[in-house]
């Protein structure tokens, strides 16, 4: 079961999702060795990543970015718009040392310095346009105290606030084998829902938030979407009814590739590569992703610097000669 589901309410001026995931979030799990605290704040971010990734109006990648000076150096999530993700998570302390009850805020908003960067990177962007990117920070401001976010649904909920102008719901859950999430969003009255005067607008949101909020963990953890919303919105009457559209299927892919270890070497530069290569004899690599290894010996590396030349060299020749 790993499905996507988009629904629309009839009587409510309202867009949801809901998102179950278990194989593709196994297969990111059997790549990895992550303290419980560290793989439960991940799965929630990949359900996050999914649901923004089914709204993108676009074809391209969704990515979410936490960096910090906690534990968790870096956590990455890529999801594209067909729904083929990918994660990962650099610690910079001994896995062990991470207690199984660590929250978000120790683990990524260490001294009040953690970000949640989410970029929306269009597949046909032009080269040296840069893609789309929202920045939110992972602790709250009241007054004089600052309190750190306390869930990764917290914190995406806040760069919904900010970047779409949406009110928006956001539930996620996850354990070792499982990830569960539901999304509501108030869509504008101007929108497909001219036809809800501003009153009974207002009153279908707070309506389908108050059937949302009845969603439990358990739930989202253990039951297809198509019968979350069957569960949940039993009490929408006939005309009131929620549409669904086909389920979509979410799949875990990792796009590295040699061409794109090739690129990073030449971004290290032939002289790093040479003394890499004096040292250890190869270059070799493992994708942080899908740990798949990369290798490259000298001839290898000869070849990835040599590309310049190349192209030089199909170049026809200028007049004169
Ligand atoms: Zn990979």
């Amino acid at each position: 079961m790993n499905e996507l589901l988009v629904f629309m309410c009839d009587g409510a001026p309202v867009r949801g999702e809901i998102v179950s995931i278990s194989s593709a979030w196994q297969a990111v799990l059997e790549r990895r060795n992550d303290p419980p605290a560290v793989r439960q704040i991940l799965g929630d971010f990949v359900g996050a990543a999914t649901l923004l990734s089914a709204s993108l109006k676009f074809d391209g990648t969704l990515i979410i970015q936490a960096q910090s000076k906690g534990p968790v150096q870096l956590l990455v999530v890529e999801c594209k718009s067909d729904l083929s993700m990918r994660a990962t998570v650099k610690l910079s302390v001994d896995p062990k040392s991470i207690s199984p009850s660590a929250t978000l805020g120790e683990l990524l908003d260490a001294e009040h310095s953690g970000r949640l960067v989410i970029t929306l990177d269009p597949a046909n962007r032009e080269p040296g346009q840069p893609p789309y990117q929202g920045i939110v920070a992972l602790q709250e401001h009241d007054g004089e105290k600052t309190k750190a976010v306390s869930s990764a649904a917290e914190a995406i909920a806040l760069y919904m606030q900010n970047s779409e102008q949406l009110d928006t719901r956001i539930w996620l859950t996850s354990n070792d084998t499982h990830v569960g999430g539901l999304l509501l969003q108030r869509l504008p009255d101007s929108g497909g829902h001219a036809h809800l005067d501003p009153k009974t607008a207002a009153e279908g949101w707070k309506r389908i938030q108050t059937l949302g909020e009845t969603i439990t963990n358990e739930e989202l953890l253990s039951l297809p979407p198509e019968t979350i919303l069957r569960r949940l919105f039993l009490e929408e009457s006939a005309e009131n009814g929620v549409r669904s559209f086909p389920v979509r299927q979410i799949r875990f892919s990792c796009t590295c590739s040699r061409t794109k270890v090739a690129d990073v070497l030449r971004m290290l530069g032939e002289e790093e590569v040479q003394s890499i290569l004096t040292e250890q004899g190869a270059v070799e690599t493992i994708c942080d992703f899908c740990a798949k290894p990369y290798r490259f010996d000298a001839v290898d590396c000869l070849q990835v610097f040599k590309t310049d030349l190349l192209s030089d060299a199909t170049r026809p020749p200028s007049s004169g000669h």
